[in-house]
């Protein structure tokens, strides 16, 4: 039986990959900063929190790493930790660089000293690529990082392929663009949207306030995004992967399809705040995953108006 250690097993991307990697008939541990005080509220919906064991560690802490390692013994770890949200990393960028890259550091360390056998897969993102002017990002286009939290990928990114290269350590990043679920925290602009429709239709709410609807992105699928990690360390030889739809849509469109669903005009309740725009923003963010098709056997199969839908009927 395989043993997995999800660093960030609490957040959307390590509940969907314990379930997927359960099912897979692993052993799966997971970390979260207090495992003590954590709710679990997520893998208790998932109802897999009796099936898997959470342990206590922060990724800042080399001791913590150490001994959540020695405990659990992983054949693969997937780091899904760290500050999550572009926008808070604006706030809180030291925060930000310590959990992802000094985080990713220590894993690979730790890696390197105790058992160098054992598979790293690294959460990198898009915001890496910063604005590509609408031409879909691939594995070979520069990183040209617009946030905290993109430098702060960015480095980790670069550290993952310093230590395959240097160590020979079967470590990949997969370069995932945005993917969205019913897990997804609150603070994120689709799930807020999401949640507006939903309060305005019921009357409990009258108005959602946006910054600037007219970025486009590429959402996929979130169980569908995690398949493709855990294909990554199944994979022969360690690489990074793009792993996106390839499509790209306006936050107005996401707007639309949600409200619509609940037969509102969000013409009528939205209102424009500048509070919400970012010092840094990107425009356009779409992603090439051809490699991941061809490599992995991976492609994304839900589109834009399923994802909401999905959200939407299961929340
Ligand atoms: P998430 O829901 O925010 O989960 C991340 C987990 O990391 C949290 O559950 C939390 O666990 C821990 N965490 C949060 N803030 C932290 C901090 N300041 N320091 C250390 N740990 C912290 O994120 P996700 O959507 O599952 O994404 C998984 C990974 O993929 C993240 O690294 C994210 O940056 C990256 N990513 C996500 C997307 C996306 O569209 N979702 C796209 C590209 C890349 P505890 O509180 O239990 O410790």
């Amino acid at each position: 039986m395989k043993r997995a250690l999800i660093c960030g097993i609490t957040g959307q991307d390590g509940v969907y990959l314990a379930k997927l990697l359960l099912e897979k008939g692993y052993e799966v541990f997971g970390t979260s900063r207090d495992a003590e005080n954590a709710s679990f509220s997520n893998l208790r919906k998932m109802n897999i929190l009796n099936n898997i064991k959470v342990h206590s560690a922060s990724l800042n802490d080399f001791r913590s790493i150490i001994q959540v390692l020695k405990m659990t013994k992983p054949d693969e770890i997937y780091n899904l930790s760290g500050q999550s949200s572009v926008g808070l990393s604006f706030q809180q960028p030291v925060e930000t660089f310590n959990s992802i890259t000094i985080g990713t550091i220590n894993i690979l360390e730790a890696v390197r000293l105790l058992n160098p056998a054992i598979k790293i897969y690294n959460a990198s993102t898009c915001e890496c690529f910063g604005d590509t002017k609408g031409l879909p990002a691939d594995e070979n286009t520069p990183f040209a990082p617009r946030s905290p939290y993109a430098v702060a990928k960015a480095a980790a990114f670069w550290y993952v392929s310093n230590y395959r290269e240097s160590y020979n350590i079967f470590a990949c990043s997969g370069i995932l663009f945005n993917h969205e679920s019913k897990f997804r925290s609150d603070r994120f602009v689709t799930k807020k949207i999401i949640n507006a429709a939903r309060n305005i239709a019921k009357g409990l709410e009258n108005k959602i306030e946006l910054g600037n609807i007219n970025i486009q992105r590429d959402w996929g699928w979130a169980p569908e995004y995690v398949e493709a990690m855990y294909l990554m360390l199944q994979n022969e030889k360690p690489a990074d992967y793009v792993i996106a739809t390839g499509v790209k849509h306006y936050l107005e469109d996401f707007l639309d399809i949600a409200f619509s669903y609940y037969n509102l005009n969000y013409k009528e309740y939205l209102k424009i705040n500048n509070d919400f725009l970012r010092p840094t923003d990107i425009e356009i963010s779409v992603g090439n995953p051809t490699k991941a098709k061809l490599e992995l056997g991976w492609s994304a199969q839900t589109n834009i108006e399923k994802i909401i839908y999905n959200i939407i009927n299961e929340i």
